[in-house]
């Protein structure tokens, strides 16, 4: 079969063309225009990056970028295309995961919107999945779908932020008439009603009116290609939603000194130092913290070496996926092959190959090394001395850092 690459390039284009066109399209209908109001997700991001959060907001790129595709070369396209399969995929999930939950037959509401205004800022929390208990002990559930590459061993703090601003606004807004759910959930839906109410409503549940005696909780289910991971509990608390509400406060205000030509997105706290928002940003081509200068005239060649480095660090990386892929599907054969589990060797064609258990690294644990010299001198201090002064500090190292320029936000504007 010949391959037409002028044809594949095309069809790669149309997908991510309809991929951004679709996303922007649900975007709108799930959480309307939201240049209007500061949602929870805004509020993770300002927690990490103002910059980043108020140009969402102000709408840098804010025409269809779903438009402009066409007009960018392939390696941009190659790479919007990833970013959008990661970030889709959370919505492709979260049908799947919906009609699972539904079936266990939990009273589930999907999309449960919170809208208040606190000191004249409109602040809406759209929640994924809220599951409700009434009866004797009442209990509510919120469960925050995310789609990860890989499942991180701990979470993000802008997800952490967005857990407490949901859970903190579900208790602080049950009995006000904040909270309402999209038509297509419920036939008729539910707008501006209490907590109890739209739960009365949609379920004929009775619930407390007050908080106080209802067990809440939030969640984040983390979802990779394989895997998932709950990350939680996260309860209600009164310090973390009005961290929250302040970088609301902060989002909005910088956003209205900005539209008012007060102040430039420049002017804007950013993250400092190695963060891995800033790959993901959509804001990052001029972005302060990477201002340098741009060597193209002078050396026309450092630019097709960076492209080459960045397709062969992608080659390496599927390379590595394909590897582990094969090394697994050997390892399987291989306790199959051998299931008295006497370890020996097996052999096919030109290779021999065998499975062992290899003992595990050994590392110091600083904590128990220290808590045990404390207790032999009897003095922590001393024994944290020691410690410090047996430390050995390795020869420093260049280091190359090569990150991408999203281009987006600056061909869509
Ligand atoms: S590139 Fe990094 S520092 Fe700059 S706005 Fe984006 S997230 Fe913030």
């Amino acid at each position: 079969m010949q391959h037409d690459k002028k044809k594949s390039d095309a069809l790669l284009s149309l997908l991510t063309q309809g991929l951004l066109a679709y996303s922007e399209k649900e975007t709108a209908r799930q959480l309307g225009d939201r240049s209007l109001y500061i949602g929870m997700s805004d509020i993770g991001k300002g927690m990490e990056c103002l910059r980043s959060a108020v140009a969402s907001k102000i709408g840098v790129g804010s025409k269809s970028m779903a438009d402009t595709i066409s007009a960018l070369p392939l390696t941009e396209i190659a790479q919007i295309l990833g970013r959008q399969i990661i970030l889709q995929r959370g919505h492709w999930q979260e049908t799947g995961i919906e009609n699972a939950l539904t079936a266990t037959g939990v009273k589930l509401i999907p999309q449960l919107e919170i809208s208040i205004y606190v000191n004249g800022i409109p602040i809406k929390a759209h929640l994924d999945f809220t599951i409700v208990w009434g009866g004797q002990k009442p209990a509510v559930r919120i469960i925050e779908l995310k789609s990860n590459e890989h499942i991180p061993d701990i979470l993000y703090a802008s997800y952490e932020a967005q857990l407490y601003g949901q859970a903190g606004l579900l208790k602080a807004c049950w009995n006000k008439p904040c909270f309402s759910v999209p038509d297509e959930y419920n036939g008729e839906g539910v707008t501006g009603v209490t907590f109890p109410q739209a739960i009365h409503q949609m379920f004929g549940v009775e619930l407390p009116a007050l908080p106080g005696g209802v067990d809440i909780e939030a969640w984040v289910l983390s979802i990779s290609m394989s895997t998932v991971k709950p990350f939680g509990p996260y309860k209600p608390d009164q310090s973390m939603l009005t961290a929250c509400l302040r970088i609301a406060k902060n989002i909005w205000i910088a956003k209205e000194e900005i539209l008012a030509g007060n102040k430039k997105l420049n002017d804007l706290n950013y993250c400092y130092g190695f963060h891995p928002l800033c790959d993901w940003c959509d804001f990052n081509e001029n972005c302060p913290k990477f201002q340098g200068k741009d060597i193209t005239d002078l050396d026309p060649q450092c630019g097709v070496e960076l492209n080459e480095l960045a397709k062969l660090k992608e080659q390496r990386n599927a390379l590595n996926k394909k590897i582990t892929a094969a090394e697994n599907r050997i390892r399987k054969t291989y306790h199959l092959a051998n299931q008295t589990n006497r370890v020996t060797w097996l052999t096919a064609d030109d290779f021999r190959f065998k499975v062992s258990t290899v003992a595990g690294r050994k590392t110091l644990d600083r904590e128990v090394l220290a808590k045990e010299i404390s207790a032999v001198l009897g003095d922590e201090d001393m024994a944290q001395s020691i410690l410090k002064r047996s430390e050995k500090v390795g020869k420093p190292f260049e280091r190359l850092f090569v990150s991408k320029i999203n281009k987006i936000a600056s061909a869509a504007a």
